[in-house]
């Protein structure tokens, strides 16, 4: 469901949110770009301190949250939230630079804050663009976009983590000999910060604020459906599962033990499959959180690139989950496109043929007959002629509905061609398909098409011979079904062999 099937501020149905959006307050920093940029400055120290919360070890935490809020702030309203990521950069330089004790003045730590905040914000907007420019592109499927989201997020998190530690040497903030054991969690961890959260946070802040630049969130608003009554379970049961593995690991304290946390995935697919896509981002937001929490609970520091990496498998494969049913259903669609016709909704020609082997084998192992009628509608050409083009479909249409009203679920219709359609009847001889041939005849003779003449058909009939193909039975029914034409239309012929 996208957004673009609710209006502005209708939400599907949650009174708390509709109630959210309605404040005074929210309106009033909506509008307000200075507000806004405020409110983004407060939001972000605060997401900084949630990473901090799970830090497991000084300035070292299994993800960085603020990743994936700058990306998705950046997405959604481009360079207008710089202001508010810029002060938040200079100000929580600032405060590191005194939590830590770094020996640099106020003055150099302002000066290093702007220049993270310039290299943060460009790697992050880079990709957001790009990432906007892919979406408005049209390649909007739900799998696509998600390629896309997971291979940018990868590409500006390493450009900002090579920036990022440009810029801590440069200034400073970190010694150059760090680097090389730095980089590497530095980059998993800002990833994990924006494959698991910015659609987290894109999702709900364009919900909070419609008048977002891109609706790109839409596919994960919490305008989307409800979750299931069972969400919460699931949840829940990933989060045992996520506290098993994890004790586990503090239990043994062997690396065997603490890469179970990967098996999360599957239940975490079970959810994308089943859940509505917004809460699919949220229970991955949780999860994340989770993860991060117990590796700093139960002390597993040294386990740390192991648990960096399950988040962002889990977070990457629960996305590509999402984008399952879409593919499933647009291959059923697909499919249905490729064996149905269009038209009159009998099988296509070529699935009646695949149809018709199976059928021909299957018929000759058992010994029983097959049996193919091949029907034409008479002097089709005059009904297009007289009562125009569309008369002529709904007449197709209604031909194939009366064929099928005739027929077993066993035997299959097919249009094989312009007013000409196929009935296959396994287990039926050339006696029997006689009189079902006649019961359709009759049909279609009796029932009238409004605003059009009474319509006949011809019938032609063959059963299936020792040796015979789809296409020798096929040949000698049309034969018969000429003959019929012949003998002056609106009967059946049978060629027996
Ligand atoms: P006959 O009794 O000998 O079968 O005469 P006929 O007029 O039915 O001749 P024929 O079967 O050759 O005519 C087929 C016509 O069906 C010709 C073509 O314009 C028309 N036709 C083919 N496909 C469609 C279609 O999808 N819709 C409509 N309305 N007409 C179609
Ligand atoms: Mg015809």
């Amino acid at each position: 469901m996208t957004a673009k099937e609710f209006p502005d501020g209708d939400n599907g149905g949650h009174d708390w949110l509709k109630r959210l959006q309605g404040s005074a307050l929210l309106r009033a920093v909506m509008r307000s770009a200075v507000l806004r940029n405020i409110a983004l400055t407060v939001l972000w120290l605060g997401v900084w301190q949630l990473g901090l919360l799970v830090e497991y070890t000084e300035h070292a935490s299994v993800w960085f949250p603020v990743a994936g809020l700058t990306f998705s702030v950046l997405l959604l309203d481009g360079l207008r939230s710089a202001p508010g990521l810029v002060a938040a950069c200079v100000l929580i330089t600032l405060w590191v630079g005194d939590h830590y004790q770094l020996p640099l003045s106020h003055a150099e730590l302002v000066r290093a804050g702007l220049l993270w905040s310039v290299v943060h914000i460009g790697s992050y907007y880079a990709g957001a663009r790009l990432l906007r420019t892919i979406a408005g592109r049209g390649s909007r499927e739900l799998p696509m976009l998600v390629v896309s989201f997971l291979g940018i997020a990868a590409l500006s998190s390493l450009l900002a983590t090579v920036t990022g530690l440009w810029v801590l040497v440069a200034t400073n903030m970190m010694p150059a000999t760090d680097v090389a054991a730095a980089w590497l969690p530095y980059w998993i961890g800002d990833l994990a910060g924006v494959i698991v959260l910015a659609p987290f946070f894109a999702a709900a802040l364009s919900t909070l604020n419609p008048q977002a630049a891109v609706r790109l969130g839409a596919t994960f608003t919490l305008q989307n459906e409800r979750p299931t009554p069972r969400f919460k379970y699931k949840l829940l049961l990933n989060l045992v599962l996520m506290f098993g593995s994890m004790w586990l690991a503090h239990v043994t304290r062997s690396p065997n033990s603490a890469f179970a946390i990967f098996f999360l995935v599957i239940p975490y697919m079970w959810i994308a499959c089943t859940e509505p896509a917004f809460y699919n981002v949220l229970g991955v937001a949780v999860g994340s959180f989770v993860i991060a929490l117990l590796v700093n609970v139960f002390g597993l520091k040294e386990f740390s690139m192991v648990y960096q990496f399950a988040i962002n498998v889990i977070a990457a494969n629960t996305l590509f989950g999402l984008a399952l049913p879409t593919l499933i259903a647009d291959n059923i669609k697909l499919r249905r496109v490729a064996e149905v016709d269009a038209l009159t909704e009998a099988a296509s020609r070529s699935s009646l043929e695949r149809r018709a082997r199976t059928d021909i084998a299957r018929c000759r192992d058992a010994g029983e007959p097959l049996t193919l009628i091949v029907f034409d509608i008479d002097h089709f050409k005059q009904i297009n002629d007289l009562y125009g083009h569309s008369m002529g479909d709904r007449a197709l249409r209604q031909v194939s509905l009366l064929a099928q009203q005739c027929l077993r679920p066993a035997d299959m219709l097919g249009r094989v061609g312009g007013d000409e359609f196929v009935a296959l009847l396994p287990g039926i001889t050339g006696e029997a398909a006689l009189a079902i041939a006649e019961r359709i005849r009759v049909h279609v003779h009796e029932t009238e098409l409004e605003g059009a003449p009474l319509m006949t058909a011809s019938f032609g009939i063959s059963q299936m011979h020792a040796g015979d193909s789809y296409g020798t039975i096929f040949e000698r029914a049309d034969r018969a079904l000429y003959l019929a034409k012949q003998q002056g239309r609106n009967r059946a012929a049978v060629i027996a062999a």
